[in-house]
């Protein structure tokens, strides 16, 4: 077979006539035997004579050679064919593990959103859940004290103090969970006495003090401070309670029974509005800070539980 290849490249020395493969030169051959009658029958020796020897000059060489030219095409062609069929799956391949990765990454993405939005939900569900309770919570619940000094009785009369840093600073009360009962310490006084001198302090400037209500001897309430501002009086409990300073003609305290009375009124009232339970909220000074106030009741505690006894029963 080597031999038979060495032949044909000496005879047509033609790189191309290296690659024709066996098949390819039999059927060349067999051409041959037909172009030259008189070369024999087909065995490899003939064949190889008669295409060294042409019968009749190079002629049949050369329309030989334009005959095998489609031959090695054909052969070239389907190498090149395969080849690019192997390339082109190869870039399938390619393509498809790409679209694969990419729906991967897409469908992370997805999941990565997904949990982010049920994050953000859950956030403003627990938000939301949050501020429910605390509306609905009555102890936390926001009373609209400006509403309230709006359908302030009228038994009650309304002399505010003059806006000042001393006694009233016109600090918002935004919640009310407690009412602070004081006596003034200044037998004797009246309830407008007491209301001009928080005034006075505007001017003198000695002190800091007020209250939300005056109640005098006679039972008469007088209103210095707004419910929705804060009063200089508990310490501090000023910034959730409303202050009731009570006169008192004695040193010892005791209040009359009129200031009493209107001191009980004033109370009930207070718990209802501001929404109260009167045997917790309703505290002394001295259940703020330990400070006798107000005197008569700290000194005689069963006064101060027939007192609270009273406000309940006023219900
Ligand atoms: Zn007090």
């Amino acid at each position: 077979m080597a031999e038979k290849q060495n032949i044909k490249i000496t005879e047509i020395p033609d790189r191309r006539t290296a690659g024709i493969r066996d098949r390819r030169t039999d059927e060349r051959l067999r051409r041959e035997n037909t172009e030259f009658p008189g070369s024999g029958k087909a065995n490899g020796s003939q064949r190889r004579t008669a295409s060294r020897e042409p019968a009749n000059g190079a002629e049949p060489w050369m329309r030989r050679e334009t005959t095998e030219v489609p031959d090695w095409d054909d052969a070239e062609y389907e190498d090149d064919l395969r080849r690019k069929r192997r390339e082109k799956a190869r870039y399938e391949q390619r393509r498809r593990e790409y679209i694969k990765q990419k729906r991967r990454k897409r469908r992370l993405r997805r999941v990565f959103r997904g949990a982010l939005l049920l994050t953000a939900a859950i956030a403003v569900l627990a938000a939301a859940g949050f501020l429910v309770s605390r509306s609905i919570r009555p102890s936390q619940a926001k009373i609209d004290s400006a509403e309230i000094q709006a359908r302030i009785p009228d038994w009650i009369t309304q002399d505010f103090l003059t806006p000042n840093p001393y006694s009233r600073p016109q600090t918002a009360l935004e919640q009310v969970n407690g009412v602070v009962v004081h006596y003034v310490g200044n037998p004797g006084t009246s309830a407008s006495a007491n209301r001009n001198y928080f005034n006075s302090l505007a001017e003198t400037k000695t002190t800091s003090a007020s209250s939300h209500f005056v109640i005098g001897l006679d039972g008469e309430i007088i209103q210095c401070i707004p419910l929705n501002e804060i009063s200089y009086c508990s310490n501090h409990r000023n910034k959730d309670t409303v202050a009731i300073e009570c006169c008192h003609p004695d040193a010892d305290g005791q209040f009359t029974q009129e200031t009493y009375d209107s001191l009980v009124r004033l109370v009930r009232w207070l718990c209802d509005e501001f929404k109260l339970d009167s045997s917790e909220a309703v505290i002394r000074h001295y259940d703020v800070t330990g400070k006798e106030c107000p005197r008569y009741y700290v000194r005689n505690p069963e006064a101060w539980e027939q007192f609270l006894k009273d406000v309940k029963n006023a219900e």
